[in-house]
């Protein structure tokens, strides 16, 4: 049972009364969100909602979902994903309790949705009534020879707009029922993966409101809500007042923007990646430290154009980095709202905060 208690908490109190940076946890199931909660966390700053669908009970449905050739039987598929989704986001809203949660529209590694096996591609044949010839061409159709730059994020939600549509039903349904059941309703924060230009945002910003207006129609009851959008893109932040004419917040995924900035795969980086520290080419591993000139460079163009547009708007990290010290005080330094990190990272988090109020921002090192 996770819990701070004795001096360690005191000194926690302390750290929160001198820290400025908000600390919220990157949570998707309800066990890491009352973890986190436990260890202070203000938030959930990235729920990662792909991971929800690999449950033996959903990925039937998801594979149908992906495979079908048409939208009827992709809208058949996500109705019988759609109250897995509104009881994962019940479940969550209950625990946070009105602290804000911050839910990603899905952003799958498309390839971990296919079937592989012959068994599964007979499978999906069967469910969909399709025949397994054209269910390996499909297969094939999808396939992607470099998936983590490929049909992913908003790029998926662009092509099959029915996805994200179930998703912030899923979300806005939630949110009326915790409304009803509590008195007080979330405000979820809705994020839009791998955004590079406003037209993508505009689109499924466009696609989150009108589901929204269904629901509230439906229900009879409105909730508050922001749509914003992941800067995990260097096209992102260069394009972040334009990005900003649209989202209500950015949030920094800093693995794929170091990734993306590095061009080398954050899979692969660890093969060679010490060797370049220890030759001192890199003072530290980029994927776990902000590199102040690259990402952090962009990171500070995205947040002045972003505040040159809507000076109140809110930006947050939820990349790995989330939960480095060194890049907290940077985050501080930058002028972020808020770090998100995983939930055992929160206590790490809360510390370096407050280290990073009164010291000021990171070294420049690189
Ligand atoms: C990121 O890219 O930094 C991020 C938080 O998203 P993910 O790690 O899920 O790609
Ligand atoms: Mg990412």
């Amino acid at each position: 049972e996770p819990q701070l208690s004795g001096d360690f908490a005191t000194l926690m109190e302390w750290a929160d009364k001198v820290r400025r940076l908000k600390v919220r946890t990157n949570a998707e199931t309800p066990l890491d969100a009352d973890t986190a909660r436990k260890f202070g966390a203000e938030g959930i700053g990235l729920c990662r909602t792909e991971h929800m669908f690999f449950d033996p009970e959903r990925i039937g449905a998801v594979r149908q979902m992906i495979m079908s050739e048409t939208e009827g039987g992709r809208r058949e598929a996500l109705s019988r994903l759609l109250p897995f989704q509104r009881q994962d986001f019940v479940e969550l809203f209950r625990i946070m309790a009105g602290l804000p949660v911050t839910i990603r529209l899905l952003d799958p590694p498309l390839h971990e949705f296919l079937p592989h096996s012959d068994a599964e591609i007979a499978e999906v044949a069967e469910s969909l009534g399709a025949d397994v010839v054209a269910m390996q061409r499909r297969a094939q159709e999808l396939s992607e020879a470099n998936p983590m730059l490929g049909h992913r994020g908003c790029r998926l939600g662009i092509s099959f707009p029915e996805i994200y549509e179930m998703q912030a039903r899923a979300i806005f349904e939630a949110a009326v029922a915790i409304a009803k059941e509590t008195g007080k309703a979330p405000v979820p924060e809705i994020m839009i993966p791998l955004v590079a230009t406003r037209r993508e945002l505009e689109i499924t910003k466009a696609q989150v409101d009108k589901v929204a207006q269904e629901v509230f129609g439906e229900t009879g009851h409105r909730v508050e809500y922001l749509v914003g959008t992941m800067i995990e893109l260097p096209r992102a932040a260069l394009v972040a007042d334009r990005i900003a004419e649209v989202g209500d917040f950015f949030s920094f995924g800093t693995n794929d923007l170091t990734q993306t900035t590095f061009g080398l795969s954050r899979d692969d980086a660890g093969k060679f990646l010490p060797l370049y520290v220890e030759k001192g080419i890199l003072p530290k591993d980029p994927f776990v430290s902000i590199d102040p000139d690259g990402v952090g460079a962009l990171v500070k163009i995205a947040k002045e154009k972003g505040r040159s547009v809507k000076p109140d708007l809110k930006l947050g990290i939820c990349g790995e980095h989330g939960g480095d010290p060194f890049s907290i005080a940077f985050c501080e330094e930058a002028g972020l709202d808020y770090v998100s990190c995983s939930p055992y990272r929160v206590p790490v988090a809360r510390l370096a905060a407050a280290q990073a109020a009164l010291h000021g921002g990171g070294d420049r090192t690189a």
